[in-house]
């Protein structure tokens, strides 16, 4: 008999709800707005009716779903099912989600942060499958991961583990504040929101370099994105180009660590960012290289993630695969 899984990928914008074969076919998808800003109560009320809006226009007999595994942004404890406080979802305090959606739905109910979920549908249907030891980066706003041994989530004691975004790289850096308190995080030197702020920066207090990542924005600074400076760095825009490579660059110096920590198969990164493609992994495969004592570091593959636009769901669904 086909079974299936049904994924939730609640984020502070959108709750994203789909089914999903074992094969890995997404077979059907729902997606609302979270209403954060509203509250718990009401938030909450969305991600129930997106479930009930997806089950009732599907076809599959409910008999035939294993499971509705549900990734959410952290800290959350995986273990007892609980979402403590995520900044973009306020007055979520504390919230017993696996039994709340267990009730509701009379189904077995997992929870899993959203980079560690992530990983692993990579694992599953992505980009590393067939590894066992993967280290799993999305590098956006911020920079999650997750961290893969044996085929399994590490989650260490208390299910925080794989933070590795807030490890330090710079603790007494400039401009390096980073959202978590510390200071110096890869996540506030290299994702691509921080990215982004510092240029802006580097652009107000020196006007006179010469770019095109402002006119390539429309214009306008607050629009700049990575996917701009992206954009301008293929049109051979130097200050975009250095940024990218500065990024890249920061990037592998990172990962020359996590390598010499971890050990892993492969290396794969998701996220926004990774959609420049050879304009960053170039760099950062060239930095991790001089950032490692691993001698087995130039064969470990760095690749970009798989799954891109529905990998919430499909993350959400692989933490019952
Ligand atoms: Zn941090």
């Amino acid at each position: 008999m086909k079974k299936y899984v049904l994924g939730v990928d609640i984020g502070g914008t959108k709750t994203a709800t789909g089914i999903i074969s074992t094969g890995g076919r997404l077979e059907r998808k729902l997606v609302v707005p979270t209403l954060a800003d509203m509250g718990l109560d009401r938030s909450l009320d969305q991600v129930y009716r997106a479930v009930e809006g997806l089950l009732k226009g599907s076809r599959i007999d409910m008999k035939k779903i294993e499971g509705i595994g549900v990734c959410a942004p952290g800290p959350l404890d995986p273990f007892k099912g609980i979402v403590h406080n995520p900044p973009n979802l306020p007055g979520w305090k504390d919230v017993p989600l696996v039994s709340l959606i267990r009730k509701k739905f009379r189904k077995r109910t997992k929870l899993e942060n959203d980079a560690n979920a992530a990983g692993m549908a990579e694992v599953i249907w992505g980009a590393a499958r067939g590894y066992k030891h993967v280290f799993y980066v999305t590098v956006s706003t911020g920079i999650g991961t997750a961290i893969i041994i044996n085929g399994r989530i590490f989650h260490g004691k208390n299910g925080m583990a794989g933070e590795a975004g807030h490890a330090t790289i710079n603790y007494d850096g400039e401009d390096a504040e980073c959202n978590c308190g510390n200071t110096g995080c890869i996540e506030a030197l290299a994702s691509g929101s921080y990215t982004v702020k510092r240029l802006l920066k580097k652009l107000k207090k020196n006007p006179g370099i010469k770019t095109d990542i402002i006119d390539t924005a429309g214009g306008e600074a607050d629009k700049v994105t990575m996917a701009t400076l992206g954009k301008a760095a293929r049109k051979g825009d130097k200050l975009a180009l250095e940024t990218i490579s500065e990024q890249g660059r920061l990037l592998g110096i990172w990962l020359g660590s996590m390598i010499n920590i971890l050990d892993p198969e492969i290396i794969v990164i998701g996220g926004g960012v990774s959609l420049l493609g050879n304009l960053l992994f170039g760099e950062i495969r060239r930095s991790l290289l001089s950032h490692t004592i691993n001698i087995y570091a130039a064969k470990t593959p760095v690749v970009r993630a798989k799954l891109k636009k529905d990998v919430g769901i499909f993350g959400a669904a692989s933490i019952f695969m």
